[in-house]
């Protein structure tokens, strides 16, 4: 037998690199420093969200090869909470220190297109969806699949980068929108819920999968997200087993969130991957046992994966920059004057509408007791935005399927 020779875990004292100082890096270095790591970031803009817990911060563009190296010149390991990095800045990291996840799963990750057929070509439950590469394929799209949505290729998130279309004659307008560039189009799903499910796989192979987790959108935007998602075992079983699946085939290291629709036909679909941490996941640093920026950590330090059990329900609600352009400033103590409640904010200096600025958390006694109660303190912190965000409390009993 051959002896191979073990792993050696990243252990605390060596220093995590991140392309992307957003929240989602900010919060996985707190993380970090909490477990003695040292922390680096590389971001194009100099007051970042992580550049407080960093020892360094590298302003640069994600294709800047030579800051990219720079950065890994002085990493261990280097992680990234964003996919749209420029792949030679991906190859020119992983050939300095290790990268994880590496280049593969973001290359595939980082274009809908390249995803979407990625996972079509596995044999993954999808959507209908076509590539389309002229603004007539938008249009002959909706006249197969009724009611559309077509995404840009590159760069959306928050729902940014879309257009939902009724009608084929809308397609040339789409297509402008769009950048008139290569976009997908996908048939608009007729969801009666939506999930997501977070694996976490290591170096050597090891997985954890997360209970799914029972999300809630306002015009493509996160709303709410809890954790039990109240949704029976044999459909928490598919979507985990699912979620696994494709984290093994794509052979993540770090975090894969597969975010999934449930049809009103029972269907399970994927919708798309994040090969980071994920926003319906924040609720598992109040109620999971290993939250995800912990995980991450663990994850590509090839330290032991932390339990993923739940011990508390959980539930967050965003707070976009809108809350902060109302007529009165957010009312923070009554808010936090809920029990089980607390408030994250990600230190970003400019409140603009739609763009993350924090969550608020809430535990209770079951996934309805922390939905409601993080409702309820959105409500109390920001009522004048109440209006434009669906933040009523719905009944979360009624999803059995
Ligand atoms: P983003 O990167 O902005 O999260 P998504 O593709 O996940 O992009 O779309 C955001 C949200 O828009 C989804 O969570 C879902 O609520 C809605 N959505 C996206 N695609 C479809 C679809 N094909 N049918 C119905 N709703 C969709
Ligand atoms: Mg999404």
């Amino acid at each position: 037998m051959t002896a191979t020779a073990a792993p050696s875990p990243i252990l605390p004292g060596a220093t995590i690199g991140f392309l992307g100082g957003g929240q989602l890096g900010r919060m996985t270095a707190f993380a970090a420093r909490s477990m003695g790591y040292d922390i680096q970031v590389l971001d194009p803009e100099a007051a970042c969200a992580t550049r407080p817990v960093a020892s360094r911060t590298i302003t640069a563009t994600y294709d800047d090869v030579e800051a990219a190296i720079s950065l890994a010149s002085e990493c261990d390991v280097v992680t990234l909470e964003i996919e749209q990095i420029h792949p030679d800045v991906l190859d020119a990291v992983a050939a300095r220190c290790a990268l994880r996840p590496g280049r593969e799963p973001v290359y595939i990750i980082q274009d809908r297109i390249r995803q979407k057929q990625w996972l079509a070509a596995q044999g993954f439950p999808l959507g209908r969806f076509v590539a389309a590469t002229r603004a007539s394929d938008i249009a002959d799209a909706v006249s197969t699949f009724g009611p559309c949505i077509a995404k840009s290729t590159h760069g959306g998130y928050d729902g940014r980068g879309q257009v939902r279309l009724r009608e084929a004659a809308q397609g040339a307008e789409a297509w402008d929108a769009l950048g008139a560039r290569a976009c997908l189009v996908e048939q608009m799903v007729d969801i009666h819920y939506e999930i997501s499910v977070l694996v976490a796989r290591s170096p050597s192979g090891a997985v954890a999968v997360y209970p799914p987790s029972r999300n809630h959108h306002t015009s493509g935007v996160l709303t709410w997200a809890v954790v039990p998602a109240v949704i029976s075992d044999a459909m928490t079983v598919r979507a985990q087993s699912l979620a696994k699946a494709v984290a093994e085939r794509i052979g993540i290291v770090g975090l894969l969130a597969v975010e999934c629709f449930v049809t009103t036909a029972g269907e399970l679909l994927v919708n798309e991957l994040a090969p980071r941490p994920h926003n319906t996941y924040h609720h598992s640093e109040r109620g999971v046992a290993t939250s995800q920026f912990e995980q991450l950590v663990r994850a590509i330090c090839d330290l032991p994966l932390g339990a993923t059990d739940v011990f508390a329900p959980s539930a967050i609600a965003n707070l976009l920059g809108d809350v902060w352009l109302q007529d009165t400033a957010p009312n923070t103590s009554h808010a936090l004057a809920i029990p089980g409640t607390r408030l994250h904010l990600y230190g970003k200096a400019g409140a603009r509408a739609g763009r993350k600025m924090g969550h608020l958390s809430a535990i209770g006694t079951d996934a309805q007791d922390a939905l409601g109660r993080v409702l309820e303190s959105y409500r109390r912190l920001s009522p004048g935005t109440v209006a434009s965000f669906d933040v009523h409390e719905p009944v979360l009993a009624h999803v059995t399927s």
